[in-house]
């Protein structure tokens, strides 16, 4: 697969009162054509921060991408200055967010808003840029595209502003997507109909799409690959299938075992228990140690590297042969 997206060494510091954070630390990964890589972990995991550095939106809290590469088609957009940069981010990588209604401009009509896109983009006129708006709405199967063109986004129900968020995403023929828990708010049923979407529309185009979430069941889903990170740092990288078969760090270990299973017999498997550590107050060495059911002495010291496996696959713990086996 030609690769399209290729992040390097991303990390990202919080600048707070309390001083710098290291949010996001030494991310890398890399996103073929028409490829899924699932980013999985608990919310404060950096997942969410990690996606605002590529797309070029951090904010809040005062935050700065301290390291790393983001290249687009060999192109870093890191170091492009700033207007070319939001013209690259704006066109050819885009975002779904999870939460339609805030995503979405209550008081503008769902067509004028993804017209918009073509109109900034594009130079396209008020009349074509509606006509195409129209088209986008078709595209992701919203019934009645032409006559629900002018409604305001209240008017739709959540599945469905969730279809207009993802024509907004469509709508300049990207080639990456970054979905950051585009179902989460959803219920299961209409949630199977948005990622069914996403995939057709996926596999139509060639996208390379990045899935951010916190749900294995849409991952195992949609994605091809996963990338686990735990408080701020990458702990499992590699095919999604063996992920679920043969985890290789004992975090993604828990967070599979404490999938439900209609096949599982005896119960649901106990989750990880505890919680991740806040950004201000990381445990010292491996920074899972204190859930870690596996931890000894050396894991509260020794903070563990990324090891490169011979099969390709990354882990971040120094007893994971003890995991795979
Ligand atoms: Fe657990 Fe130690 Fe591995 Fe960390 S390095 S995951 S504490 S065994
Ligand atoms: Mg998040």
């Amino acid at each position: 697969r030609r690769t399209v997206l290729d992040v390097r060494g991303l990390s990202v510091d919080f600048h707070t009162p309390a001083g710098r954070l290291h949010a996001v630390q030494d991310v890398s990964f890399s996103v073929g054509a028409g490829e899924t890589l699932a980013v999985l972990g608990e919310s404060g995991s950096g997942k969410s921060v990690t996606a605002q550095a590529i797309m070029g939106i951090l904010d809040t809290p005062p935050a700065e991408i301290v390291g790393g590469t983001v290249e687009l088609g060999g192109q870093d957009l890191l170091t492009l200055p700033e207007r070319q940069r939001r013209a690259a981010t704006g066109s050819r990588v885009s975002l779904i967010f999870q939460d339609a209604l805030t995503a979405l401009n209550p008081v503008q009509p769902v067509a004028k808003q993804i017209g918009e896109l073509y109109r900034l983009h594009r130079g396209a006129s008020r009349k074509q840029a509606w006509r195409q708006a129209v088209e986008m709405m078709d595209r992701v199967r919203i019934p009645a595209a032409a006559s629900r063109a002018g409604d305001y986004p209240h008017q739709f129900s959540g599945g469905m502003r969730q279809r207009i968020l993802i024509a907004m995403a469509l709508a300049l023929d990207p080639e990456v997507v970054i979905a950051d828990e585009p179902t989460t708010a959803l219920d299961v049923t209409v949630q199977a109909q948005i990622l069914d979407l996403l995939a057709e529309q996926q596999a139509e185009r060639g996208l390379a799409l990045v899935l951010i979430t916190h749900d294995l069941g849409v991952a195992s889903r949609m994605a091809d690959r996963a990338l686990v990170m735990y408080s701020g740092r990458v702990v499992e990288h590699g095919p999604i299938r063996r992920l679920f078969t043969a985890p290789i760090h004992p975090y993604s270990q828990g967070l599979v075992a404490s999938i439900p299973r209609r096949s599982h017999r005896g119960g649901p498997l106990p989750a990880i228990s505890g919680l991740p550590p806040s950004l201000t107050d990381r445990p010292a060495g491996c920074r899972f140690h204190p859930r870690c059911s596996i931890a000894r002495e050396h894991c509260e010291s020794v903070e563990p590297e990324l090891l490169q496996l011979d099969d390709g696959r990354q882990t971040r713990c120094h007893f994971w042969t003890e995991v795979a086996s």
